[in-house]
């Protein structure tokens, strides 16, 4: 191999891996910005579900309401049918030939009297309890109210997010497809190669000894082959590209 060789050989190398650093960066950014744009339909989507959740907690609470209404509704009848009862059997004292039947109509007309004003104490219990539950409807609408605007802003943020993404990812993909142009093709199918089976990590910097994909120490050996340039060396452990930093 004669000297020039060997120059213009380095030279190219060098070149060729300044170009795959650069072209890593891009890749780099491409796939966060990716990757962020494939959770936002996710994260819409959890967002609308946890809000359905919270108005769930509001259907509750109406439903109780409901329950408290019927239950008045029930016990209001009730306290109308025995005021009729009282009503019937004080029409049937008028007509009644004896004391001890008047008497005896009497009693019913009392104890029906009595059972009434334990139901009105319960509608009146009823009643209170009502007034509870709608002051709590009334708060849970309120921070609902709130959730829900939230949940828009959140909403119209993500969206906007993405539309980012897609502006920023559309320039990177550009800048790339220019970049590649650039590169010599066995080193990018090569490094293309790596990209899909090393988690998008083809090129690594050696930094305190370590291979920075995979943290593994590199024999000084190894890192003067790597700063001679001569040829592309890689990392004996994860076969990512190995590089030092200038
Ligand atoms: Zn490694």
């Amino acid at each position: 191999m004669d000297n020039d060789y060997i120059i213009e050989l380095m030279e190219n190398l060098e070149e060729q891996i300044k170009l795959l650093v650069e072209l890593q960066g891009l890749d780099s950014q491409i796939f966060r910005l990716e990757d962020e744009l494939e959770l936002i339909p996710e994260t819409i989507k959890n967002a609308n579900e946890a809000f359905k959740e919270k108005n769930a907690n509001l259907k509750k609470l109406e439903d109780g309401l409901k329950a408290l209404q019927m239950t008045r509704k029930d016990k209001e009848g009730d306290l109308e049918a025995k005021e009729g009862m009282i009503k019937k059997y004080q029409t049937q004292q008028y007509q009644v030939k004896t004391n001890k039947e008047y008497t005896a109509l009497q009693g019913e007309i009392g104890r029906v009297k009595a059972d009434n004003s334990i139901i009105e104490e319960e509608v009146i219990k009823i009643l209170d309890q009502m007034d509870a539950e709608n002051k709590k409807i009334q708060k849970e609408k309120e921070f609902l109210k709130e959730e829900e605007m939230r949940l828009n802003e959140d909403k119209k943020k993500l969206n906007e997010d993405a539309s980012r993404c897609k502006a920023e990812l559309e320039v990177l993909k550009k800048k790339r497809a220019e970049l590649a142009q650039k590169v010599d093709k066995n080193m990018l199918s090569k490094y293309e190669r790596l990209i899909k089976n090393r988690d998008g990590l083809a090129i690594v910097p050696v930094s305190g000894e370590a291979c920075q994909g995979c943290h593994r120490v590199m024999p000084p050996q190894v890192i003067n082959e790597i700063r001679m340039k001569k040829e592309l060396i890689l990392c004996e452990n994860c076969t990512r590209i190995l590089y030092i930093e200038e």
